[in-house]
């Protein structure tokens, strides 16, 4: 059975896009710990980030880096950090959070949940500065 995120990238489920290539596609998590939460995930259905073939684990760094170099104009904040967790979907994701103090990208915290209008502006505002 496809995961979620293979259902969210085919469009069967809808999502915040951010932006995606042949390989990869970003959107924003839907329960974000700071608003410009975005996930990275590979369009192909690897449970484990670590189980990409080592061209595809650098590609997925380098897309990242795209997608980071936007939340960052987008979203005020002093850097944007990087996670990977994965115990809750198995289909390999990259957390880009952007952060302000160490506490922002605290799995523990409690999520965001924020209205449709502003996940679309806060999506909007990170594809504006992609380039
Ligand atoms: P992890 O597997 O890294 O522990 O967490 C999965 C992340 O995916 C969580 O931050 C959660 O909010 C996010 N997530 C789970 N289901 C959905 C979904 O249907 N849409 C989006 N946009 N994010 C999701």
């Amino acid at each position: 059975m496809a995961t979620i995120f293979s259902r969210i990238i085919s469009g069967e489920i809808p999502c915040y896009r951010i932006a995606e290539n042949e390989k990869f596609f970003a959107f924003l998590d839907i329960n974000p710990l700071a608003k410009g939460h975005v996930l990275v995930v590979p369009k192909k259905e690897t449970d484990y980030l670590f189980d990409l073939g080592d061209s595809d684990l650098s590609e997925i760094m380098v897309f990242a880096k795209r997608i980071a170099r936007a939340i960052e104009k987008a979203v005020p904040c002093k850097r944007i950090g990087v996670a990977v967790i994965g115990l809750e979907v198995p289909h390999a994701h990259i957390h880009l959070v952007p952060l302000n103090s160490m506490d922002d990208i605290n799995f523990s915290n409690p999520k965001l949940k924020l209205p449709p209008e502003e996940m679309e502006a806060i999506a909007s505002a990170i594809r504006k500065y992609l380039v």
